[in-house]
């Protein structure tokens, strides 16, 4: 039985769902007709009627459409002013873009190492803040919320900026507070991959300062304060009006898939309770609701059961086999091997399984069967555990 890492192919045909699901592509296949005699192709009132959606469902005063999670990021940081010389403070487990958008505006990532819940550990900020730091880039890596009170605690004390990459975390939480909330700004990506998903690239960028929105709709359209006048150079990175008509139906749908991702994750983590000899499932803080984005545990002999789920047809994977302060673009930066002991510790361990909310209950059951048959029959020496799934 093949588990993909991918709902794609099947988000509007679910076979539980067929007709509600083919009746959200119908729908949305109608709006973008509707759109298309409008010929409002670059921002307009899609674009401005999503940017209000978005903004009361993250609970902002003001939400910027933007190209990709990448630009949110970028676009950030330039309307903060940060650029050459200055020194970005990020965690060393993430996704490229992070580290990616800091570079990209001229600016030094200074990475620090990641907690047992991958995200950043706040402990170790403050060693890390120089004359030159001007910003915190913490990451909701996973779906996880990163110690958002201690971060904002760190950067009023030293006058930084709080960029937050909640680029894979929307609809995480910290008690109420959402991701993209709590900093000077949050950043969104609307890639395929992500829980709120268009038909292509787009991103957002939450704020609650009027100044910092009025950058960010300059900067995203070549600096344009009107047709003739240019503020600052700026790019072109404004979110396209098309994914708007997709996002505008697609973000009523969101709650609800991030709590399947989240039913899922506790169904995973129930059945591989016993396994603690195995399997380490990363603490759980009561107070945040981690939406899954990814479900990543940490096991003994991952690449033997990294190779047994591909044996298996489950599309496991991991994020990610390099860490990125070691990746060849980093490496002027200088960091050595013993740096990041928990990233390292995490590049050897860690295993990312399907979660998605298009999982059937078979593939999960055979998820469960097969991983619990792999430590239990494979190494059966080492413990006298029953291999059978269903008592889960
Ligand atoms: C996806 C992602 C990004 C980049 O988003 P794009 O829309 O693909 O540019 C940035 N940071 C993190 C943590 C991400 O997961």
């Amino acid at each position: 039985m093949r588990v993909p890492f991918s709902y794609l192919e099947r988000q509007f045909k679910q076979s539980e769902n067929l007709e509600e699901k083919k009746e959200l592509a119908d729908t949305i296949i109608d709006d973008i007709r509707d759109f298309l005699k409008t010929s409002e192709f670059t921002l307009g009132s899609k674009v401005e009627a999503f940017e209000k959606k978005f903004a009361a469902f993250i609970g902002v005063k003001h939400a910027i459409g933007v190209g990709s999670g990448t630009d949110a990021l970028i676009l950030s940081l330039r309307a903060l002013g940060i650029g050459a010389g200055d020194e970005v403070i990020t965690c060393a487990e993430t996704f490229i873009a992070t580290a990616g958008a800091i570079a990209g505006v001229g600016a030094t990532p200074v990475f620090v190492d990641v907690n047992d819940e991958f995200t950043i550990d706040e402990n170790l900020i403050e060693g890390a803040i120089t004359e030159k730091t001007k910003a915190i880039m913490p990451i909701f890596f996973t779906g996880n919320c990163p110690n958002m009170d201690a971060i904002l605690d760190i950067a009023h004390k030293h006058k930084l900026h709080v960029v937050e990459d909640s680029c894979c975390g929307i609809d995480a939480r910290i008690k109420d507070k959402k991701a993209g909330s709590m900093g000077i700004t949050g950043t969104f990506s609307f890639h395929p991959l992500k829980n709120l998903n268009v038909w292509s690239d787009g991103g957002m960028v939450t704020t609650n300062s009027d100044d910092v929105a009025h950058k960010l709709k300059l900067l995203r359209n070549h600096g344009l304060a009107n047709r003739d006048e240019v503020e600052c150079f700026g790019y072109n990175s404004r979110l396209d009006a098309l994914q708007a008509v997709v996002a505008l139906r697609m973000i009523d749908d969101v709650t609800e898939v991030t709590n399947q991702r989240i039913a899922n994750a506790k169904r995973l983590d129930e059945a591989f309770k016993d396994l603690s000899d195995f399997i380490e499932i990363p603490y759980r803080n009561p107070d945040y609701r981690n939406v899954f984005h990814l479900y990543m545990l940490r096991v003994k002999k991952r690449d033997e059961l990294l190779e047994y789920c591909h044996q298996h047809e489950i599309e496991a994977k991991v994020h990610y086999p390099i860490e990125l302060p070691y990746q060849n673009c980093c490496k002027h930066l200088g960091y050595k091997k013993g740096d990041f002991p928990k990233a390292e510790r995490d590049r050897d361990s860690i295993i990312t399984l399907p979660c998605h909310q298009c999982l059937t209950e078979a593939e999960i059951n055979h998820m469960i069967e097969t991983i619990r048959s792999f430590y239990i029959n494979e190494h059966s020496a080492l413990c006298g555990l029953s291999s059978t799934a269903s008592d889960h």
